[in-house]
């Protein structure tokens, strides 16, 4: 019987490159389904968890044509409270998920015949929402603009502090033995068609069994072979941290116009998001982008204004051509993928991290991930985990 840093020494069953929500949270579930994981993370300005606003909003990003996305987010969002439960078990720190509900509104007459045709949708997928005229959205947020012309109210939807995460993900892990160590994967180690670990910038080969790459908007780079990278890019989003003073939250629900949305913390922290554009992997923070999120903030909920501003970032989501994630093996032995959240990554981690860890340990993989293949793009990318 060999103990688990001996096992290591020979190389773990499983090598996690990138420790974003993804990485953390396959690594995580892995472990707990008894594999001996490693993680290794670049660390640096670029990962997307740590700026996402960390809404959990099924309904919200319910969009026409991407049903096998909600059917994910839909299953996943399901999964949060148990997640999130065994997290805190796990890691023995208090995980702040929150059921806190959403209110999405129209703020003139074509935002909210928008917005109807959407809440039709809902209605159509079965989605709970409820639809108001807009004095009973400002009944139930007073903050909200007299402006309001209608909306709808999701009550199922929930928000993380998305760093208080990123901390109780790693303390999770590490707690089931995972080791998580900082450095960079510059060379996937590929012998007879078979991925066996990665080189990192010092040097130094780390081997296991199966290797997962979850580099977030890295992911579609070069550390990759071409004949398994999957079609991702970076799609650039600024967001706003601020705080209300105890007891002056400016609203109780997330709220979300055409253009922003508005997340209030139990911590008193607020986010506002968020811009959306293909620039590369430019992180700078432009004066036209906090401008347009203070003035459509203010727009939809004119409190805004007396919060502290803390913080302006930006952040790269990563994005397929179909908005949908890659999860899963590739055609090279031994290597997966788990990545491509686009704005859902924090949504979608319960169900991508279960679906992971059980095509590894070879449990139940939930039905929905079928759709998230790699092999959508390309009959190339896909192979087995063998
Ligand atoms: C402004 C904004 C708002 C968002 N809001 C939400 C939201 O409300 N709800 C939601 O569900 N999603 C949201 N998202 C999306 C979400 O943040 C992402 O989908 C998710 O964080 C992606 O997680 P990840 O682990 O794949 O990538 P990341 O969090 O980016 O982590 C990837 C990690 O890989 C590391 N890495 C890269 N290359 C290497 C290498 N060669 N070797 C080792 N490590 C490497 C990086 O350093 C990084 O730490 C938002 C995103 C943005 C930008």
């Amino acid at each position: 019987m060999h103990t688990m840093p001996e096992r290591r020494a020979a190389g773990a069953d499983l090598l996690v490159l990138g420790g974003g929500v993804i990485g953390l949270g396959c690594a995580w579930r892995a472990a707990r389904a008894g594999l001996d994981v490693r993680v290794v993370d670049a660390g640096g300005t670029e990962r997307a968890t740590e700026v996402a606003a960390g809404m959990i909003a099924p309904v919200g990003e319910a969009l026409w044509g991407e049903e096998a996305l909600l059917a994910a987010a839909v299953e996943s969002a399901a999964r949060w409270p148990g997640f999130a439960g065994e997290l805190e078990s796990d890691a023995e720190l208090p995980v702040p998920y929150r059921r806190c509900g959403s209110l999405h509104v129209g703020l003139d007459r074509d935002e909210t015949a928008g917005l109807r045709r959407l809440h039709d949708l809902h209605s159509e997928l079965g989605l709970e929402a409820r639809w108001l005229r807009g004095s009973e959205c400002r009944r139930l947020e007073p903050g909200l603009t007299t402006a309001v012309t209608g909306g709808y109210e999701a009550p199922g939807e929930a928000e993380i502090d998305t760093r208080v995460l990123l901390v109780a993900l790693r303390a999770a892990a590490e707690a089931r033995g995972v080791e998580v160590r900082e450095g960079r994967a510059v060379e996937l180690l590929v012998e007879d068609g078979r991925c066996t670990g990665a080189r990192l910038e010092s040097g130094e080969e780390l081997h296991a069994e199966r290797t997962l790459a979850a580099l977030g908007a890295r992911l579609g780079g070069e550390l990759l072979p071409a004949e398994v990278r999957p079609p991702i890019r970076p799609v650039k989003g600024e967001v706003l941290r601020l705080r209300a003073r105890p007891g002056e939250a400016p609203c109780e629900r997330i709220i979300a116009s055409e253009r922003v949305y508005v997340v209030p913390r139990a911590s008193g922290d607020v986010v506002i998001g968020a811009t959306m554009e293909d620039r590369g992997f430019d992180l700078r923070v432009t004066a036209g982008g906090v401008h347009e999120l203070l003035r459509e903030a203010y727009r939809a909920v004119p409190e805004v204004a007396e919060l502290e501003l803390l913080e302006c970032r930006a952040g790269l989501r990563p994005t397929t051509p179909d908005n949908t994630p890659v999860v899963g093996a590739t055609a090279i032995e031994g290597l997966m993928l788990a990545g491509g959240h686009h704005r859902h990554g924090i949504m979608l981690a319960p169900v991508t991290a279960d679906a992971v860890a059980a095509e590894l340990s070879g449990g139940e993989v939930p039905a929905c991930a079928a759709a998230l293949r790699p092999g959508r793009f390309a009959a190339r990318l896909e192979g087995t985990t063998a």
